[in-house]
C-alpha cells in the first residue's frame, strides 16, 4: 500500500491553465464528483490498508469543495496526515487567518510534530501574508511542531527578508515531498549484535 496517496477530489478550478495535468476549469460541475460520505468511506478503507499514509487533497482547486475541511479532518482524525495542494488564490486574507487558529488547534490536539505549508503558488507575499508564515511557524514551535516551508519563489524570500521576517526556526524544502523526508522521523539504530 502507498505511503503518499495523491487524491484528486474535483475537476473544477478557479483557473484554467494551458499545461492542467487534469484539464480542471471553471467549465467543470460537481455533479460527477464523489460524495463527502463517500470520500469518508474510501478514506477509511484506505487507512485499513495503511494506518498513517499522506494525503494530498488536490484538484483542481480543493478549496472549492464546501466539504474539505470535512473531509481533512476525518482523514487527520483517523491518523493520516493530511495536505492541501492548492493553486493558492483563493487563500484570502481570512481564510489564512482561520488557518491560523484551526493549526494550532489541530497541533494541540494531535500531537503532531510537524506541519508543512506550500507556498509554491505564492508569486509575491505581502506584508500580511508574511507575518502570517511567521506567527504560524512560531505558534507550532511553542507547540513542539517543526514547521517546513516548501516551494518557496526568489521573489517570495527576498520580499520576507525585506519585511525582516526572518521566520526563525521554519526549514524550507523544495517541494512537498522533500519537507515530508525532513520531518520523518531517524531510522532506529539496529541493536549490537552480542
Ligand atoms: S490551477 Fe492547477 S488544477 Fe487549476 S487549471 Fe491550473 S494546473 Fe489545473
Amino acid at each position: 500500500m502507498p505511503h503518499l496517496v495523491a487524491w484528486n477530489l474535483t475537476r473544477r478550478c478557479n483557473l484554467e491553465c494551458a499545461h492542467c495535468y487534469i484539464a480542471a476549469g471553471p467549465s467543470e460541475s460537481a455533479s460527477s464528483e464523489l460524495t463527502t460520505a463517500e470520500c469518508q468511506r474510501i478514506t477509511d478503507e484506505i487507512l485499513s490498508l495503511n494506518a498513517s499514509p499522506m494525503f494530498i487533497l488536490s484538484g483542481g482547486e480543493p478549496l472549492l469543495r464546501d466539504d474539505l475541511c470535512t473531509i481533512a479532518s476525518h482523514a487527520s482524525r483517523r491518523g493520516a496526515t493530511v495536505v492541501i495542494g492548492t493553486n493558492g488564490t483563493l487563500l484570502t486574507d481570512e481564510r489564512i487567518a482561520a488557518l491560523q487558529d484551526d493549526l494550532a488547534t489541530k497541533i494541540s490536539a494531535t500531537g503532531a510534530k510537524g506541519v508543512v505549508i506550500d507556498i509554491s503558488a505564492l508569486e509575491i507575499v505581502d506584508s500580511f501574508v508574511g507575518r502570517m508564515l511567521a506567527s504560524i511557524s512560531g505558534i507550532s514551535r511553542i507547540l513542539g511542531a517543526t514547521t517546513v516551508v516548501v516551494g518557496m519563489q526568489p521573489a517570495v524570500a527576498i520580499t520576507l527578508v525585506e519585511l525582516g521576517l526572518s521566520l526563525e526556526g521554519v526549514r524550507t524544502a523544495l517541494n512537498v515531498e522533500r519537507g515530508m523526508e525532513l520531518l520523518a522521523p531517524p531510522p532506529k539504530e539496529k541493536p549490537l549484535a552480542r
